[in-house]
Protein backbone atom coordinates (compact mmCIF):
# COMPACT_ATOMS: atom_id res chain seq x y z
CA UNK A 1 0.00 0.00 0.00
CA UNK A 2 2.31 2.52 -1.09
CA UNK A 3 1.24 5.92 -1.39
CA UNK A 4 3.89 8.39 -2.87
CA UNK A 5 3.96 11.37 -1.27
CA UNK A 6 2.78 9.89 1.96
CA UNK A 7 -0.30 11.33 3.39
CA UNK A 8 0.47 10.69 6.45
CA UNK A 9 4.28 8.52 7.79
CA UNK A 10 5.74 8.67 11.14
CA UNK A 11 9.66 9.73 10.46
CA UNK A 12 11.89 7.47 13.15
CA UNK A 13 15.49 9.13 13.96
CA UNK A 14 17.42 5.93 15.10
CA UNK A 15 19.75 8.49 16.57
CA UNK A 16 17.45 9.28 18.99
CA UNK A 17 16.94 5.64 19.95
CA UNK A 18 20.69 5.34 20.09
CA UNK A 19 20.90 8.33 22.47
CA UNK A 20 18.20 6.90 24.15
CA UNK A 21 19.41 3.48 24.83
CA UNK A 22 23.09 5.24 26.03
CA UNK A 23 21.06 7.75 28.16
CA UNK A 24 19.48 4.48 30.01
CA UNK A 25 22.93 2.58 30.18
CA UNK A 26 24.01 4.99 31.84
CA UNK A 27 20.93 5.16 34.56
CA UNK A 28 21.97 1.45 35.39
CA UNK A 29 25.74 0.72 34.67
CA UNK A 30 26.13 -2.42 36.49
CA UNK A 31 23.43 -3.99 34.33
CA UNK A 32 22.98 -4.97 30.91
CA UNK A 33 20.11 -3.43 28.80
CA UNK A 34 17.10 -5.75 27.01
CA UNK A 35 15.82 -3.71 24.17
CA UNK A 36 11.99 -4.73 24.43
CA UNK A 37 11.11 -4.71 20.34
CA UNK A 38 7.65 -6.06 20.66
CA UNK A 39 4.82 -4.34 19.15
CA UNK A 40 6.97 -3.43 15.62
CA UNK A 41 9.32 -1.85 17.98
CA UNK A 42 6.83 0.32 20.15
CA UNK A 43 5.14 0.95 16.45
CA UNK A 44 8.69 2.51 15.17
CA UNK A 45 10.34 -1.08 13.25
CA UNK A 46 11.58 -3.57 15.39
CA UNK A 47 14.25 -4.73 13.36
CA UNK A 48 15.61 -1.29 12.63
CA UNK A 49 14.88 -0.12 16.20
CA UNK A 50 17.03 -3.53 17.42
CA UNK A 51 20.03 -2.64 15.23
CA UNK A 52 20.15 0.55 16.94
CA UNK A 53 19.96 -0.72 20.35
CA UNK A 54 22.42 -3.03 19.90
CA UNK A 55 24.81 -0.60 17.93
CA UNK A 56 24.12 1.43 21.07
CA UNK A 57 25.25 -1.40 23.57
CA UNK A 58 22.10 -3.15 24.03
CA UNK A 59 23.08 -6.85 24.85
CA UNK A 60 19.93 -8.30 24.73
CA UNK A 61 16.24 -7.90 22.78
CA UNK A 62 13.22 -8.77 24.09
CA UNK A 63 9.82 -9.34 22.14
CA UNK A 64 6.38 -10.88 23.67
CA UNK A 65 5.37 -13.43 20.58
CA UNK A 66 7.93 -16.02 19.63
CA UNK A 67 6.66 -15.19 16.22
CA UNK A 68 8.10 -11.79 16.99
CA UNK A 69 11.50 -12.71 17.99
CA UNK A 70 11.57 -15.52 14.81
CA UNK A 71 11.38 -12.33 12.66
CA UNK A 72 14.04 -10.75 14.08
CA UNK A 73 16.24 -14.01 13.27
CA UNK A 74 14.87 -14.09 9.96
CA UNK A 75 16.22 -10.26 9.43
CA UNK A 76 19.77 -11.47 10.15
CA UNK A 77 19.68 -10.25 14.05
CA UNK A 78 21.46 -12.92 15.98
CA UNK A 79 21.58 -11.08 19.79
CA UNK A 80 20.29 -12.93 22.35
CA UNK A 81 16.49 -12.67 22.39
CA UNK A 82 14.25 -13.51 25.36
CA UNK A 83 10.52 -14.20 23.81
CA UNK A 84 7.73 -14.27 26.70
CA UNK A 85 4.32 -14.62 25.77
CA UNK A 86 3.50 -18.66 24.77
CA UNK A 87 0.80 -20.69 24.25
CA UNK A 88 0.13 -24.05 24.51
CA UNK A 89 1.39 -25.76 20.88
CA UNK A 90 3.65 -22.61 20.63
CA UNK A 91 7.05 -22.85 18.27
CA UNK A 92 8.57 -23.96 20.93
CA UNK A 93 11.33 -26.44 18.41
CA UNK A 94 11.42 -23.24 15.89
CA UNK A 95 12.13 -21.14 19.11
CA UNK A 96 15.09 -23.61 20.53
CA UNK A 97 16.60 -23.90 17.03
CA UNK A 98 16.72 -20.19 16.37
CA UNK A 99 18.67 -19.80 19.64
CA UNK A 100 16.18 -17.73 21.37
CA UNK A 101 15.56 -17.87 25.41
CA UNK A 102 11.73 -18.41 25.94
CA UNK A 103 9.80 -17.74 29.18
CA UNK A 104 8.27 -21.15 31.45
CA UNK A 105 5.87 -19.65 34.16
CA UNK A 106 4.20 -23.00 34.68
CA UNK A 107 4.84 -26.72 34.25
CA UNK A 108 2.64 -26.77 30.77
CA UNK A 109 5.46 -23.97 29.21
CA UNK A 110 8.62 -26.56 30.56
CA UNK A 111 6.76 -29.79 29.58
CA UNK A 112 6.52 -28.37 25.93
CA UNK A 113 9.63 -26.77 25.72
CA UNK A 114 11.29 -30.04 27.09
CA UNK A 115 9.68 -32.12 24.40
CA UNK A 116 10.82 -29.46 21.69
CA UNK A 117 14.22 -29.55 22.50
CA UNK A 118 14.30 -33.77 22.72
CA UNK A 119 12.54 -33.26 19.18
CA UNK A 120 15.75 -30.73 17.95
CA UNK A 121 18.42 -32.54 19.53
CA UNK A 122 19.13 -29.07 21.37
CA UNK A 123 19.18 -27.93 24.54
CA UNK A 124 16.74 -24.90 25.40
CA UNK A 125 17.65 -21.72 26.72
CA UNK A 126 14.74 -20.99 29.53
CA UNK A 127 14.05 -17.96 32.00
CA UNK A 128 11.61 -18.98 34.64
CA UNK A 129 9.27 -16.16 35.36
CA UNK A 130 7.95 -15.98 38.69
CA UNK A 131 4.71 -13.76 39.82
CA UNK A 132 5.59 -11.70 42.53
CA UNK A 133 2.63 -9.71 42.38
CA UNK A 134 1.58 -8.54 38.97
CA UNK A 135 -1.17 -11.42 38.82
CA UNK A 136 -0.50 -11.54 34.84
CA UNK A 137 2.12 -14.22 33.45
CA UNK A 138 4.73 -15.85 35.36
CA UNK A 139 4.51 -18.72 38.67
CA UNK A 140 2.79 -18.32 41.77
CA UNK A 141 5.40 -18.64 44.46
CA UNK A 142 2.99 -21.06 45.89
CA UNK A 143 4.04 -23.27 42.44
CA UNK A 144 7.84 -22.34 42.32
CA UNK A 145 8.96 -24.82 44.14
CA UNK A 146 6.87 -27.20 41.58
CA UNK A 147 8.51 -25.37 38.66
CA UNK A 148 12.07 -24.94 40.18
CA UNK A 149 12.22 -28.93 40.85
CA UNK A 150 10.92 -29.79 37.56
CA UNK A 151 13.61 -27.40 35.52
CA UNK A 152 16.61 -28.56 38.06
CA UNK A 153 15.44 -32.03 36.83
CA UNK A 154 15.25 -31.21 32.86
CA UNK A 155 18.99 -29.21 33.44
CA UNK A 156 20.02 -32.62 34.57
CA UNK A 157 18.49 -34.46 31.52
CA UNK A 158 20.49 -31.99 29.39
CA UNK A 159 16.83 -30.43 27.43
CA UNK A 160 17.09 -26.97 28.99
CA UNK A 161 19.39 -24.92 30.74
CA UNK A 162 17.92 -22.04 32.96
CA UNK A 163 19.44 -18.79 31.96
CA UNK A 164 17.27 -16.86 33.68
CA UNK A 165 14.93 -16.03 36.58
CA UNK A 166 12.66 -13.11 36.22
CA UNK A 167 9.91 -10.89 37.51
CA UNK A 168 7.23 -7.99 36.18
CA UNK A 169 6.32 -4.58 37.87
CA UNK A 170 2.75 -3.74 38.64
CA UNK A 171 3.18 -0.31 39.43
CA UNK A 172 6.75 1.06 38.57
CA UNK A 173 5.38 4.16 37.15
CA UNK A 174 3.77 4.90 40.62
CA UNK A 175 6.89 5.55 42.63
CA UNK A 176 6.47 4.49 46.36
CA UNK A 177 3.80 2.53 45.35
CA UNK A 178 3.38 0.12 48.19
CA UNK A 179 3.61 -2.98 45.88
CA UNK A 180 6.76 -1.84 44.09
CA UNK A 181 8.83 -3.44 48.05
CA UNK A 182 6.54 -6.46 48.16
CA UNK A 183 7.39 -7.26 44.57
CA UNK A 184 11.13 -6.95 45.09
CA UNK A 185 11.00 -8.82 48.36
CA UNK A 186 9.12 -11.75 46.85
CA UNK A 187 11.37 -11.83 44.22
CA UNK A 188 14.51 -11.74 46.16
CA UNK A 189 12.71 -14.79 48.06
CA UNK A 190 11.91 -16.67 44.72
CA UNK A 191 15.64 -16.14 43.37
CA UNK A 192 17.38 -17.35 46.63
CA UNK A 193 14.98 -20.48 47.02
CA UNK A 194 15.89 -21.14 43.07
CA UNK A 195 19.45 -20.69 43.61
CA UNK A 196 19.51 -23.16 46.45
CA UNK A 197 18.11 -25.55 44.37
CA UNK A 198 21.09 -25.82 42.00
CA UNK A 199 19.64 -22.81 39.34
CA UNK A 200 22.25 -20.96 38.16
CA UNK A 201 20.94 -17.84 35.53
CA UNK A 202 23.17 -15.81 33.38
CA UNK A 203 20.66 -13.05 34.15
CA UNK A 204 18.16 -12.15 37.30
CA UNK A 205 15.95 -9.06 35.87
CA UNK A 206 12.46 -6.94 36.73
CA UNK A 207 13.12 -3.62 35.61
CA UNK A 208 10.94 -2.03 33.26
CA UNK A 209 11.31 1.61 31.69
CA UNK A 210 9.90 3.12 34.74
CA UNK A 211 11.95 1.35 37.69
CA UNK A 212 15.00 1.98 35.28
CA UNK A 213 14.79 5.71 35.81
CA UNK A 214 13.81 5.33 39.32
CA UNK A 215 14.78 2.55 41.30
CA UNK A 216 18.56 1.43 41.32
CA UNK A 217 17.93 -1.35 43.72
CA UNK A 218 15.67 -3.16 40.94
CA UNK A 219 18.48 -3.31 38.31
CA UNK A 220 19.65 -6.76 39.07
CA UNK A 221 21.77 -8.10 36.00
CA UNK A 222 19.52 -6.51 33.04
CA UNK A 223 17.11 -4.21 32.97
CA UNK A 224 13.88 -4.33 30.21
CA UNK A 225 13.57 -1.25 28.73
CA UNK A 226 10.68 -0.79 25.97
CA UNK A 227 9.10 2.40 25.93
CA UNK A 228 11.94 4.83 27.16
CA UNK A 229 14.22 3.63 24.39
CA UNK A 230 12.09 5.37 21.89
CA UNK A 231 11.77 8.17 23.99
CA UNK A 232 9.03 8.26 25.51
CA UNK A 233 7.91 9.06 29.14
CA UNK A 234 6.20 6.02 30.66
CA UNK A 235 4.16 8.30 33.00
CA UNK A 236 3.49 12.08 33.54
CA UNK A 237 4.47 11.63 37.03
CA UNK A 238 8.29 10.34 36.11
CA UNK A 239 8.64 13.59 33.91
CA UNK A 240 8.51 15.09 30.50
CA UNK A 241 10.97 13.01 27.83
CA UNK A 242 12.95 16.03 27.78
CA UNK A 243 13.36 16.52 31.71
CA UNK A 244 14.21 12.49 32.13
CA UNK A 245 16.64 13.49 29.60
CA UNK A 246 15.16 10.97 26.22
CA UNK A 247 14.68 12.00 22.70
CA UNK A 248 11.69 10.61 21.12
CA UNK A 249 12.15 9.10 18.28
CA UNK A 250 8.83 9.67 16.14
CA UNK A 251 7.32 12.31 14.41
CA UNK A 252 3.84 11.77 12.89
CA UNK A 253 3.41 14.32 10.20
CA UNK A 254 0.95 14.37 7.34
CA UNK A 255 0.37 16.38 4.17
CA UNK A 256 -2.78 18.93 4.42
CA UNK A 257 -4.97 17.85 1.85
CA UNK A 258 -7.31 20.61 1.55
CA UNK A 259 -8.12 23.90 2.96
CA UNK A 260 -10.99 25.84 2.44
CA UNK A 261 -13.38 28.90 3.91
CA UNK A 262 -16.71 27.90 5.29
CA UNK A 263 -19.50 29.92 6.86
CA UNK A 264 -20.25 30.42 10.83
CA UNK A 265 -22.80 27.84 12.20
CA UNK A 266 -21.19 25.37 10.26
CA UNK A 267 -21.00 22.21 11.28
CA UNK A 268 -18.03 19.59 10.94
CA UNK A 269 -17.49 15.96 11.10
CA UNK A 270 -19.66 13.33 11.94
CA UNK A 271 -21.84 14.10 14.32
CA UNK A 272 -21.52 18.10 14.02
CA UNK A 273 -19.75 17.93 17.64
CA UNK A 274 -17.88 21.04 16.49
CA UNK A 275 -19.72 24.25 14.90
CA UNK A 276 -17.42 26.95 12.95
CA UNK A 277 -18.05 30.10 15.16
CA UNK A 278 -19.94 33.01 13.57
CA UNK A 279 -18.06 34.98 10.76
CA UNK A 280 -16.83 32.02 9.19
CA UNK A 281 -13.80 30.83 9.17
CA UNK A 282 -10.89 28.61 7.59
CA UNK A 283 -10.88 24.15 7.98
CA UNK A 284 -8.10 22.22 7.48
CA UNK A 285 -8.40 18.51 6.70
CA UNK A 286 -5.48 16.67 8.06
CA UNK A 287 -5.55 13.19 5.87
CA UNK A 288 -5.14 11.02 9.14
CA UNK A 289 -7.88 9.53 11.28
CA UNK A 290 -8.30 6.41 13.84
CA UNK A 291 -7.39 3.75 11.66
CA UNK A 292 -3.70 4.73 11.31
CA UNK A 293 -3.86 4.83 14.76
CA UNK A 294 -5.06 8.78 15.77
CA UNK A 295 -7.37 8.18 18.85
CA UNK A 296 -10.84 8.54 18.70
CA UNK A 297 -11.14 10.18 21.83
CA UNK A 298 -8.67 13.09 21.05
CA UNK A 299 -12.10 14.28 19.13
CA UNK A 300 -12.04 17.87 20.08
CA UNK A 301 -8.73 17.81 22.05
CA UNK A 302 -5.71 16.50 19.60
CA UNK A 303 -2.92 19.03 19.48
CA UNK A 304 -1.95 19.98 15.72
CA UNK A 305 1.23 21.99 14.54
CA UNK A 306 0.14 23.32 11.47
CA UNK A 307 0.66 26.53 9.82
CA UNK A 308 3.03 27.64 12.46
CA UNK A 309 0.88 27.34 15.59
CA UNK A 310 -0.41 24.49 17.43
CA UNK A 311 -4.57 23.64 16.32
CA UNK A 312 -6.57 21.60 18.21
CA UNK A 313 -8.90 19.01 16.19
CA UNK A 314 -12.05 20.31 15.53
CA UNK A 315 -14.80 17.59 15.85
CA UNK A 316 -14.69 14.02 15.66
CA UNK A 317 -11.87 12.07 14.76
CA UNK A 318 -12.69 10.17 11.66
CA UNK A 319 -11.44 6.80 10.14
CA UNK A 320 -8.91 8.48 7.49
CA UNK A 321 -9.02 11.85 8.28
CA UNK A 322 -10.05 14.98 10.58
CA UNK A 323 -10.32 18.69 10.61
CA UNK A 324 -8.83 21.69 12.50
CA UNK A 325 -9.93 25.20 12.69
CA UNK A 326 -7.29 27.49 11.02
CA UNK A 327 -9.51 30.56 12.36
CA UNK A 328 -11.46 33.21 10.04
CA UNK A 329 -8.00 35.44 9.04
CA UNK A 330 -5.73 34.58 5.89
CA UNK A 331 -4.94 31.06 6.93
CA UNK A 332 -1.37 30.87 5.53
CA UNK A 333 -1.67 27.16 5.36
CA UNK A 334 -2.34 25.51 1.84
CA UNK A 335 -3.04 22.02 0.56
CA UNK A 336 0.19 19.98 0.88
CA UNK A 337 1.61 22.06 3.83
CA UNK A 338 3.05 19.62 6.48
CA UNK A 339 0.99 19.03 9.68
CA UNK A 340 3.17 17.48 12.35
CA UNK A 341 0.76 15.54 15.02
CA UNK A 342 4.01 14.99 17.38
CA UNK A 343 7.12 14.50 17.68
CA UNK A 344 10.20 15.24 20.05
CA UNK A 345 8.59 18.68 20.98
CA UNK A 346 11.31 20.82 19.79
CA UNK A 347 9.76 23.03 17.20
CA UNK A 348 6.69 23.66 18.96
CA UNK A 349 5.26 20.43 17.92
CA UNK A 350 3.22 18.42 20.10
CA UNK A 351 3.93 15.31 21.65
CA UNK A 352 3.23 11.38 22.16
CA UNK A 353 2.36 12.12 25.77
CA UNK A 354 0.77 15.18 24.72
CA UNK A 355 -1.58 13.22 22.33
CA UNK A 356 -2.02 10.59 25.48
CA UNK A 357 -2.99 13.08 27.63
CA UNK A 358 -5.76 14.57 25.40
CA UNK A 359 -7.15 11.38 24.44
CA UNK A 360 -7.50 9.75 28.26
CA UNK A 361 -4.16 6.98 27.43
CA UNK A 362 -0.88 6.48 27.89
CA UNK A 363 1.76 6.99 25.52
CA UNK A 364 2.73 3.39 25.39
CA UNK A 365 -1.12 3.58 23.57
CA UNK A 366 -0.49 6.35 21.38
CA UNK A 367 2.93 4.77 19.37
CA UNK A 368 2.16 1.62 19.46
CA UNK A 369 -1.42 2.06 18.03
CA UNK A 370 0.27 4.24 14.54
CA UNK A 371 -1.53 1.71 11.86
CA UNK A 372 0.22 -0.35 9.51
CA UNK A 373 -0.84 1.44 6.55
CA UNK A 374 1.59 4.52 8.18
CA UNK A 375 5.10 4.35 6.45
CA UNK A 376 7.74 4.29 8.50
CA UNK A 377 10.62 6.43 7.14
CA UNK A 378 14.00 5.79 9.55
CA UNK A 379 16.58 8.17 9.56
N1 LIG B 1 9.06 -6.57 30.24
C1 LIG B 1 7.85 -7.06 29.97
C2 LIG B 1 7.50 -8.43 30.40
C3 LIG B 1 6.89 -6.27 29.32
O1 LIG B 1 5.67 -6.77 29.05
C4 LIG B 1 7.25 -4.96 28.94
C5 LIG B 1 6.28 -4.08 28.30
O2 LIG B 1 5.13 -3.97 28.63
C6 LIG B 1 8.54 -4.50 29.23
C7 LIG B 1 9.42 -5.32 29.88
C8 LIG B 1 8.98 -3.11 28.87
O3 LIG B 1 8.24 -2.15 29.58
P1 LIG B 1 8.52 -0.62 29.36
O4 LIG B 1 8.03 -0.29 27.99
O5 LIG B 1 7.76 0.07 30.43
O6 LIG B 1 9.99 -0.44 29.48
Amino acid sequence: MNETPPRVHAEIDLDAVRGNVRALRDRAPRSELMAVVKADGYGHGAVACARAALEAGASWLGTATPQEALALRAAGITARTLCWLWTPGGPWREAVEADLDVAVSGMWALDEVRAAARAAGRTARIQLKADTGLGRNGCQPADWAELVGAAVAAEAEGTVKVTGLWSHFACADEPGHPSIQLQLTAFRDMLAYAEKEGIEPEVRHIANSPAVLTLPESHFDLVRTGLAIYGVSPAPELGTAQELGLRPAMTLKASVALVKEVPGGHGVSYGHHYVTPAGGTHLALVPAGYADGIPRHASGRGPVLVGGAVRTVAGRVAMDQFVVDLGPGEPGVRSGDEAVLFGPGEHGEPTAEDWAQASGTIAYEIVTRIGARVPRVHL
